[in-house]
């Protein structure tokens, strides 16, 4: 049991004003696992006051320096690796074998990453007679959710740290331990107090307090499209920045001389990593129409050996995060049979074995089209749909026709091919044949999936703004 009682605010553990608590439960056991602070408006101003008065001193202290500082935190946090892996597979209900190498290992390498980008990023540059300067946007305003927690926290603190701004972060309530841990590492390593501050509570209350507020400059969101839409709006009315990572519908698009076997084992993957909790899972794998009864047929096998069960052994599915994410999944599922798509595997109905915890069929649907719910709404569980395509336009037509737009896959033979079909497809990124997950590739989305990019130098110029000084040019001798 891990009992947060107090805030991190100014550089110290302080009492909330509210005097009440949110319990963490674990996804598995479905037992209290752990305690935090239930924020108010009044501890978000508190931690905005805090973040305001220590921007000018944070912004003056050099890059390079405040890459130090990155590089502590990062040791704090490998040194707290084995802690991190099991606290967030408690939480979340993530393998603990893709915790340790995910849920934690991102999020080192994200802290080791913004340590050396501050030390070699060029804060100047001369244009013509302008010296053009990138300045911190701030006070920023922090918001991130459940389902990678430490991950998405890193992108955004380590970024907006190392360009020099000063943070409050709001966690996900539903899986916020880490961000506490955190906390705790970015206290021991001596960060100047106020620089960073960690207030946690529901998103109505903490989460719109920041966006509101005159004093925060920045909003980086990430979350689901609906709450992004309310941030946007709250945030308007002061003109403040707001860069929103938000949900996605992503099509794995199987060409004719694809591999199929390959293509279709990694989509399934794909889209059941982390028990379908991925905003990039590719949720819609569309395949040429004359050979679905072939990719039918793989991914139904390919479905049945991710067994679910106990995270910490060694089922490769975990439980969803919440009896609320389970109940959403289950209706999506029995929405997809009401619609006529064709059931291939998995179901509504809990599977066998698992009396406790938020476990969901890993589930494959067939002969899914366009315009089923299951086809256009985020579901954020294990559940596959089989699309079919008539030809390469057709392809593109249907992956295009969603109203998100953050990821996808091409598989062919031709590299050439797929890299042509990728560029037609409205998404911010796209694996070809299963290329690798590069940090320091810009994430993030088109369309309803958000506007802001993170990770790499593009996660960190977010946080910038431009300032530019006209020179008088030096009179001829
Ligand atoms: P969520 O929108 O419910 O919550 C995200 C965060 O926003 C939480 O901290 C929550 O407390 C806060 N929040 C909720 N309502 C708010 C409001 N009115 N004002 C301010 N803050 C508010 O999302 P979730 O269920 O935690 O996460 C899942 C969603 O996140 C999915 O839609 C997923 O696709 C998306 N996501 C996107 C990315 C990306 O990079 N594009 C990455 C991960 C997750």
């Amino acid at each position: 049991m891990k009992a947060y009682e107090k805030l991190y605010i100014d550089g110290a553990w302080v009492s909330g004003s509210g005097g009440k608590s949110i319990d963490v439960i674990n996804a598995a056991t479905e037992e209290v696992m752990g305690r935090i602070p239930e924020g108010t408006v009044a501890d978000a101003q508190a931690a905005i006051a805090a973040a305001r008065a220590a921007f000018d001193g944070w912004a003056a202290v050099p890059a390079a320096r405040r890459g130090e500082y990155l590089a502590a935190i990062q040791a704090g946090i490998k040194a707290r690796a084995d802690e991190f892996a099991r606290t967030i597979t408690g939480e979340v209900g993530v393998p603990y074998k893709l915790a340790q190498r995910v849920m934690v290992g991102n999020p080192v390498n994200t802290f080791g990453m913004y340590a050396a980008l501050a030390g070699s990023f060029e804060f100047e540059k001369t244009v013509g007679n302008s010296l053009i300067v990138r300045e911190p946007v701030g006070v920023v305003g922090a918001i991130t959710p459940w389902n990678f927690p430490l991950h998405q926290i890193a992108l955004k603190v380590a970024a907006a740290l190392a360009a020099g701004c000063t943070v409050v972060l709001k966690p996900s309530e539903v899986a916020p331990l880490n961000a506490f841990m955190l906390a705790e590492i970015i206290h021991e390593v001596g960060l100047p107090k106020g620089v960073f501050n960690l207030v946690s509570g529901y998103g109505p209350v903490v989460g719109e307090a920041l966006a509101a507020s005159p004093e925060v400059d920045m909003i980086s969101f990430t979350g689901s499209t609906r709450a992004g839409k309310r941030v946007s709006e709250l945030a308007a009315q002061t003109v403040k920045r707001v860069a929103l990572e938000l949900g996605g519908k992503s099509a794995a698009i199987i060409l004719d001389d694809a591999d199929l076997a390959t293509a279709v084992k990694a989509t399934v993957s794909y889209c059941y990593l982390n028990s379908g909790q991925t905003c990039a899972a590719t949720t819609r794998m569309l395949v040429p129409a004359s050979r679905y009864e072939e990719a039918a047929k793989i991914a139904t096998e390919v479905a049945a050996g991710f067994t679910v069960g106990d995270p910490m052994g060694d089922a490769r599915l975990g439980p969803l995060i919440s009896a609320v994410q389970r109940e959403r999944v289950r209706a999506y599922i029995n929405k997809g049979i009401e619609e006529g798509a064709q059931l291939l595997t998995g179901g509504a109905e809990p599977p066998e074995g698992q009396p406790r915890g938020y476990f969901v069929k890993p589930t494959v649907f067939g002969k899914v089209t366009p315009a089923m719910t299951i086809a256009r709404e985020e579901i954020f569980g294990p559940v596959l749909s089989i699309l079919t395509y008539r030809d390469e336009a057709d392809a593109v037509r249907i992956a295009n026709d969603s109203v998100y737009g953050l990821a996808g896959t091409i598989w062919s033979k031709d590299e050439e091919r797929a890299k042509a079909v990728a560029r037609r497809v409205r998404a911010g990124q796209i694996d070809i044949n299963g290329g690798p997950f590069n940090p320091m590739a810009p994430f993030g989305g088109y369309k309803q999936s958000g506007n802001g990019r993170e990770s790499g130098v593009y996660g960190l110029e977010e946080f910038l703004e431009y300032k530019s000084l006209q020179l008088r040019p030096a009179k001829a001798a």
